[in-house]
């Protein structure tokens, strides 16, 4: 996800770095050009500013240009702000609630939403050595339930039975009732998605958050449709309220953009990010990490 931008800036880093004595003009020189690689890789315009503002601050100072190493010390303040811009800490999936602990997974259909389902659940039960339930909201796709059920015995994860007929409200609430009585840990609930935000989808997912009271609500979003999926993730988080963010298709061709811009403009975490089709191809986002990633 990050290739074409971490080729980019390591250039443009590369380049500081050989210059030996840096001035004001070369700082802010590459700053120009860094500023154009954040937007060729989709990063918000506001996001590219305040990013941009922060480095140049820094770098033009006494630190930087009368340091004996001026190219590592811009390079260094670039990590850190990439670091800050990306929510600075790991932000895991908080557990820390009375059991069964609802987990409501929200998001756009084909975001990847019940494949991240199954891969959180496999994770919280083969690491957490949590007892988990899975249950489908998606009334309006069978298909959606058959595939949780399928997901669920892949990774061997119990799932909620399937009743025809109900709504999606009253699927959460005989989950949450099943997961009381079964002495399980986590439950799952992994709501419809459509093609489009629309307010239907928004009020269904409202009406289940009210009666479930999660102790998180992720969204799934596709990393592939970049600024897409940070507004996806405003609108959710302006209507239903999000604890977190899981980023899925972080192994595609994607530019890096909603990664970057996700924390900066929703305020909520990146928890997680896809990274495959596998049941095991789920990541912990972590800000130290990813940065030093994309500086390479
Ligand atoms: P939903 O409609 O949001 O529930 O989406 P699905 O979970 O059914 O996923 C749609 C497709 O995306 C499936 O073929 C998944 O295998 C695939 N998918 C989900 N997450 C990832 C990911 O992180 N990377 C890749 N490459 N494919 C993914």
């Amino acid at each position: 996800m990050f290739d074409n931008l971490s080729d980019r800036l390591g250039g443009i880093l590369d380049k500081l770095k050989r210059r030996g004595a840096l001035t004001e003009a070369d700082v802010g020189e590459a700053m120009r050009e860094v500023r154009r690689a954040l937007i060729e890789a989709d990063v918000a315009l506001d996001v590219v500013r305040s990013f941009t503002d922060r480095v140049r601050q820094r770098a033009v100072g006494v630190e930087v240009i009368k340091s004996v190493t001026p190219g590592q010390m811009v390079v260094k303040i670039v990590h850190d702000e990439l670091v800050a811009t990306l929510g600075s800490d790991a932000d895991p999936i908080d557990l820390n609630a009375p059991a069964p602990v609802p987990i409501l997974m929200v998001g756009l259909q084909g975001s990847g939403k019940t494949t991240s389902t199954a891969k959180i659940a496999k994770r919280l039960t083969e690491r957490g050595k949590r007892k988990v339930l899975m249950a489908s909201l998606d009334t309006r796709r069978p298909a959606a339930m058959e595939q949780l059920a399928t997901l669920g015995k892949q990774v061997e994860v119990a799932t909620l039975p399937i009743v025809a007929g109900q709504s999606a409200v009253q699927i959460a609430k005989r989950a949450i009732e099943a997961a009381k009585l079964g002495g399980y840990d986590v439950v799952m609930l992994d709501t419809a998605g459509r093609v489009t935000l629309d307010e239907g989808l928004m009020a269904e997912v409202a009406e289940v958050k009210a009666l479930t009271k999660p102790h998180e609500v992720l969204l799934v979003a596709d990393s592939l449709t970049g600024q897409d999926a940070v507004n996806t993730a405003k609108a959710f988080d302006g209507r239903v309220g999000l604890t977190g963010i899981v980023l899925t298709r972080a192994d595609g061709d994607g530019r890096g953009g909603a990664a970057l811009s996700m924390r900066a403009v929703t305020g909520k975490p990146i928890k997680l990010l896809g990274t495959g089709e596998k049941m095991d191809a789920l990541e912990d986002f972590d800000p130290h990490r990813v940065a030093g990633r994309i500086l390479g």
